[in-house]
């Protein structure tokens, strides 16, 4: 946990502004990019390929029920706002309802479903090769896996995060996606380079990878023994709090995996232990909801 003290004479890296509150023009995703198909750029030849491209997105905290704190009346709630989890102790059928909000609104943009995983800070990979039954957004007993790759188009992807990284990835002109959910132990497996490994494996060639805001260096101490052992193996992962104890610095880690994989990755910058419209299991505990990083070939 940090204080503030540190922040008051070193502060931290400008904040980008809030994303746009839900139902002004900004909808439930805090950020998404829409990547180009092949022929879908200008000067492409025209009727050369049919490729859909690929849509990359990020949600934020800021859905239904949430007001920023300080905004008036009463303070939000430990899972007020747009939580996307079922296991994290929040009540299902508000987190089913904010699904289906999800749901609504990417169907609008070319996903038939929402596919979901068991995320268990593992390196192992799902391959989706078919709509879900009925195109139904949720599917039980999802896979107990952290990461997830496909081609089929209407399938979006999607990670649950709080401070940890989510990765969405895309080939638009192969039509393939991927997101891998990295903590401190997925980003030192590998997670998210496994996905792009099996992105490859579907056609992928040329992957852009983009990383959703997640706890920063400057916030996430760890013991001493812990940042000792990333360092000797990952350097660059090795890092300081702004009260000079030891920390990690995750995607920093999992940047540099992704450049050695020949991936062109950039960061969304936001550090979730710092922005309120972001949830942290750092700052918040158990009783902390999930933000979705997400990715998909329009259908
Ligand atoms: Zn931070």
């Amino acid at each position: 946990m940090h204080g503030t003290a540190g922040r008051t004479s070193l502060p931290p890296v400008p904040q980008p502004a809030a994303p746009p509150a839900p139902g002004r023009g900004g909808g439930l995703l805090a950020w998404s990019r829409a990547l180009p198909g092949r022929g879908g750029g200008s000067g492409s030849p025209p009727g050369v390929g049919a490729a859909r491209g690929a849509v990359l997105a990020l949600t934020s905290r800021a859905g239904a029920g949430w007001a920023p704190p300080g905004a008036g009346g009463v303070p939000p709630g430990p899972y007020d706002g747009l939580d996307l989890a079922l296991h994290v102790g929040d009540d299902e059928a508000a987190v089913r309802a904010s699904r289906r909000a999800l749901a609504d609104e990417l169907a609008g943009r070319g996903a038939r479903e929402v596919r979901y995983l068991q995320q268990v800070h593992g390196a192992d990979v799902l391959v989706v090769d078919e709509v879900g039954p009925g195109g139904a957004d949720e599917v039980p007993d999802a896979p107990a896996v952290d990461a997830a790759v496909t081609a089929v188009p209407g399938v979006a992807l999607a990670v649950l995060v709080a401070d940890c990284v989510p990765v969405v990835m895309a080939d638009p002109v192969a039509g393939v996606v991927g997101v891998a959910h990295a903590g401190r132990r997925g980003a030192l497996l590998g997670a998210p380079v496994r996905a792009v490994e099996a992105m490859r494996g579907l056609g992928a060639r040329d992957v852009v990878a983009v990383l959703g805001p997640s706890i920063c260096a400057r916030c996430y101490e760890v013991p001493a023994d812990l940042r000792a052992a990333v360092a000797a193996e990952h350097p660059v992962g090795a890092s300081t709090t702004w009260e000079g104890a030891p920390s990690l610095d995750v995607a920093a880690l999992v940047l540099e995996q992704l450049a050695a994989a020949g991936v062109r990755a950039e960061q969304v910058p936001g550090c979730t232990a710092e922005r309120a419209d972001l949830w942290s299991y750092r700052r918040d505990g158990a009783a902390s909801g999930r933000t979705a990083g997400l990715a998909w070939v329009p259908a």
